[in-house]
């Protein structure tokens, strides 16, 4: 991409968007196209092809997407499969379309199946069940790595799809019901110390493993495959390292600086026991990632607490 490409970020207020935004400025892009979902709706196919004529953007990220963690993803199950399907439809059609010269796909790690070998390759994808929780998230995206191959097959359309590990970082979402692990235990734990509370619940039994990835490596990450990687399938990013709930609650409880004790609940579910991305294909194009996790924690949390003073 040259410095004035024009650039279609979707989804650029979310955590993913924002940070490719950020790293893109920060290396020296200007031309960029920007639309929130009120301006755009991008589950609306009649929007989406008025606006890429108009448009005409040379490259798109497509990280718009409905997200969430656990529980938002076995509750809204009909949303989370109808919004990311529509809005992955429409912006990989139009993109064709209008001739596109490459878009970037934003998958997940939850399209793996539920015992996957771990870590996980890129080939284990559609060799098993999926976790219940989130599959209708799943199938989206796993719709969505076939949409971006199927327009490369039959049109030529260099159409990549990456697959980031459990993200975290500036902008993510802070709501206790819908949130993912880590903001959920840093808002659990901030707020327990603001309010000298005795103890802090972590759902579920503490034992499942995630890794984790600080969005501005993976806005890194994605904007060199942008510049180097045109082949079908799919890559991972991530760190390459898991650890258990409960050791991610203690290093949160120790860098909140929380002095009580963490109970579980044992009524909330675990979800995939294991999600280790193997990482060894995007190692082997040339990317490793830089933000430890404890260093990740600490700015994330520099951010929280800074906006969060009072409870
Ligand atoms: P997942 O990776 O799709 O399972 O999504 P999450 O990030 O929401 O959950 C990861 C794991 O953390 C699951 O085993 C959850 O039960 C566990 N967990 C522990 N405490 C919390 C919490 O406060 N919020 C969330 N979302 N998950 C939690």
């Amino acid at each position: 991409m040259d410095l004035n490409a024009k650039i279609y970020i979707a989804g650029h207020r979310g955590m993913v968007g924002s940070a490719v935004n950020r790293f893109l400025k920060k290396t020296g892009y200007t031309n960029f196209i920007l639309k929130n979902s009120s301006e755009l709706d991008l589950t609306n196919q009649h929007a989406v092809n008025t606006f890429f004529e108009a448009e005409k953007p040379e490259y798109v990220f497509l990280a718009a997407a409905r997200v969430g963690g656990i529980m938002a993803n076995n509750t809204y199950r009909a949303d989370f499969i109808y919004e990311n399907l529509m809005m992955e439809s429409n912006v990989i059609h139009a993109a064709y379309k209008e001739g596109v010269k490459k878009l970037l796909f934003f998958g997940s790690s939850c399209i793996y199946p539920k015992f996957a070998p771990q870590p996980m390759k890129e080939e284990y994808m559609l060799t098993g069940l999926l976790e219940h929780t989130n599959e209708p998230y799943a199938i989206s995206k796993i719709a969505g790595i076939k949409l971006c191959d199927a327009y490369r097959a039959q049109y030529g359309c260099n159409f990549i799809s990456v697959m980031p590990t459990n993200l975290y970082g500036p902008n993510d979402n802070y709501d206790l019901q819908n949130a993912h692990v880590l903001p959920s235990l840093i808002r659990k734990f901030h707020e327990a110390k603001l309010n000298n509370e005795s103890s802090v619940t972590v759902w579920g039994t503490g034992a499942p493993r995630r890794e984790f990835l600080h969005v501005d490596d993976l806005a890194e990450a994605c904007c060199f495959l942008m510049g180097s990687y045109n082949e079908e399938g799919l890559v991972n990013i991530g760190a390459g390292e898991d650890i258990t709930i409960s050791e991610l609650a203690l290093l949160i409880k120790e860098i909140v600086g929380f002095e009580g004790t963490i109970e579980f609940d044992h009524s909330k579910p675990d979800g995939t026991p294991r999600k280790l991305l193997d990482v060894s294909k995007l190692t082997s194009l040339g990317w490793t990632y830089n933000i430890s996790l404890r260093e990740g924690l600490k700015r994330v949390y520099d951010e929280y607490s800074a906006q969060h003073l009072v409870n």
